[in-house]
């Protein structure tokens, strides 16, 4: 292993609100400090708590590939037929 940054992680965190290890995204706070907040309920997570985990490392929680339910969530998905593999996709 060397020193290099991952590529593609993920920030994770056990949320309290959600009451699970829920997926993050990366927020700025009102001192333009980066934060972590909770992708589900926007709760802020303490940093120590949040661990970076790669896309096949989500799985396991809930996440990564897995569409929901009912398709993604657009009117003209077919039950997640649409062939969509993320929303950053679409430019
Ligand atoms: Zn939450």
């Amino acid at each position: 292993m060397d020193a290099a940054e991952p590529t593609t992680a993920f920030p994770v965190a056990r949320c309290a609100t959600c009451e699970r290890d829920a997926l993050c995204h990366v927020d700025l706070d009102e001192g333009e400090r980066q934060i972590i907040r909770c992708i589900e309920c926007a709760t802020i997570a303490e940093p120590l708590a949040v661990r970076w985990l790669t896309l096949a490392e989500l799985e396991p929680i809930g996440y990564g590939l897995v569409l929901p339910e009912g398709g993604c969530g657009r009117p003209d998905c077919g039950g997640g037929r649409c062939g969509r593999s993320a929303p950053e996709d679409e430019a």
